[in-house]
């Protein structure tokens, strides 16, 4: 697999389940470096960290982009690069506020012990979807 900009080669990778908590599960695709598959080109392409962060997806639909920053920022949660992952739901919400990006937002946000600020993202989640599992279980666990 290629990035999609710089055409760097991205080692194979096979799709792990990885449980974030209780109740959410997610496919990754296993790099050695950070990269995430590319939804506007779907020809076994990539998009590494550094076109990421360059941001260099022009062209790209908000459904795409919001998909690129979930996957990154999942993909920073794993790797233990917190604020990496902020930053990128933070992205996502700036497109749509959606209760997936606000949910992760405050799960990045708690995990930086920052209590209040990931109480009220948890809230917003629930307010736009009172079922959201990840939201309502972590928010019960916040103190
Ligand atoms: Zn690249």
């Amino acid at each position: 697999m290629h990035c999609s900009f710089c055409g760097k080669q991205e080692h194979a990778c096979n799709v792990e389940k990885w449980k974030l908590d209780d109740n959410l599960t997610v496919d990754i695709a296993r790099t050695k470096n950070i990269c995430v598959e590319d939804p506007h080109n779907t020809e076994k392409k990539v998009i590494c960290e550094a076109c990421y962060q360059a941001d260099l997806m022009n062209g790209y639909s908000d459904a795409e982009l919001i998909d690129i920053h979930m996957q990154f920022g999942i993909e920073y949660i794993l790797a233990g690069r917190i604020t990496n992952a902020e930053s990128a739901f933070r992205k996502l919400i700036g497109i749509k506020v959606t209760s997936d990006g606000l949910a992760h937002l405050a799960y990045c946000l708690a995990a930086q012990n920052k209590t209040e600020e990931a109480r009220n993202f948890y809230f917003h989640a629930l307010e736009i979807d009172p079922n959201h599992a990840m939201a309502r279980n972590n928010l019960a666990k916040l103190k």
